[in-house]
């Protein structure tokens, strides 16, 4: 179907990415299990393409507003993007992020490979400060575990200005809650395994780009690093985000409630909520009082990951990995498509 630029993001994620509308056609793209496709093709090669990625790919690239590249996981997909740095630039990080992404950096940093200077997001002032010289800008909007949230517009155009390459994490929004690329900035990357994909059974990640030339140097990343997700996981993620409107339905009325609900639970000092999308926080007193409620709940499964259809919930600093600026007690909730009350009630059940 021609996607009408008309059509609304919801329907996008329905609509785009299907098979030409052929008489007998499949509705969906099939899983190709390819690794050579017969010669004298543009792709020749399964490392070069897959007909099951593209379906995602002009999926998530209709909804971004841009062109899209799948890769092996969300962390393939941000190494590809880091990839851009020239040798010995400056990247201006978050200082609360994706513990892998931070990771990374902090890696890449210490062969020499470039400089990094972290900040605080939610300050725009102080990201601004840091950007002079940078070669390019990450922003985590809304930040894994912190949950703080940059001014995506107005860094987006002073980075612009400045010469600077301005990438966003934009997984704990979805594309249907936030498009950074609408918002003036040059790259998205998203896990694809957390809300995208939606049913915790996928790894993947993907990055979208509006200029062509980024494309083809992410493109080349991947083919070179062979960093290529796997059909049958690219068929899962687009099968994902055929619900995803109706799933963050629910789970975003679930978490508003949930927070609403946690304020004034027994033991909990502060409730963290960007007030959109279906990640909360909550601080405990201590590690203690936070992995008691871990083993108590019944509904709730411990786990790490987020944005699937379950409820899970883990105390991030169970990680040695996870910055030490994040308080000990403090909880990640990513709530699910279950009935608000049960939830509430196996959660309230666990506090108390
Ligand atoms: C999970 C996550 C990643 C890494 O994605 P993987 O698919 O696990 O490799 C990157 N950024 C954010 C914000 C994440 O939550």
């Amino acid at each position: 179907m021609p996607d009408r630029p008309t059509l609304r993001p919801e329907t996008v994620a329905v609509s785009a990415g299907r098979p030409p509308r052929i008489p007998d056609a499949p509705m969906n793209e099939p899983v190709t299990f390819a690794s050579a496709f017969v010669a004298g093709g543009p792709t020749e090669y399964a490392r070069y393409g897959n007909p099951s990625w593209t379906a995602l790919e002009d999926a998530l690239g209709a909804l971004e507003g841009g062109t899209c590249s799948t890769f092996a996981s969300g962390m393939a997909a941000v190494s590809a993007v880091l990839s851009l740095v020239p040798h010995g630039g400056t990247v201006v990080v978050p200082r609360h992020a994706y513990q892998g992404t931070l990771a990374l950096l902090d890696t890449e940093a210490g062969t020499g490979r470039f400089d990094v200077r972290r900040v605080d997001i939610a300050d725009a002032d102080a990201v601004e400060a840091a950007l002079p010289g940078a070669a390019m800008v990450w922003l985590e909007s809304p930040t894994n575990p912190a949950l703080e949230i940059a001014d995506i517009p107005r860094l987006a155009a002073t980075a612009r200005a400045a010469g600077v390459l301005s990438a966003v994490d934009s997984t704990f929004a979805s594309p249907l809650l936030q498009r950074p690329l609408e918002l003036g900035a040059d790259i998205v990357v998203h896990s694809a395994t957390k809300l995208i994909a939606g049913h915790s059974d996928v790894v993947l990640g993907a990055v979208v780009t509006g200029e062509d030339e980024l494309t083809d140097r992410i493109r080349s990343h991947r083919s070179l690093h062979g960093a290529i997700p796997g059909p049958m996981e690219a068929f899962l993620a687009l099968r994902g985000l055929r619900t995803l409107s109706v799933r963050l339905e629910r789970a975003e009325a679930n978490a508003r409630e949930l927070a609403r609900r946690l304020t004034d639970a027994p033991g909990v000092l502060e409730v963290r909520d960007p007030g959109f999308g279906t990640v909360l926080g909550m601080v405990l007193a201590d590690a203690a009082a936070g992995d008691r409620v871990m083993d108590r709940v019944r509904l709730w499964i411990p786990a790490t990951s987020l944005g699937g259809v379950e409820s899970t919930l883990e105390r991030r600093r169970r990680w040695a990995t996870e910055a030490p600026s994040i308080p000990e007690g403090l909880i990640r909730l990513s709530v699910g498509i279950e009935h608000v009350e049960d939830l509430a009630d196996d959660l309230l059940a666990a506090l108390g």
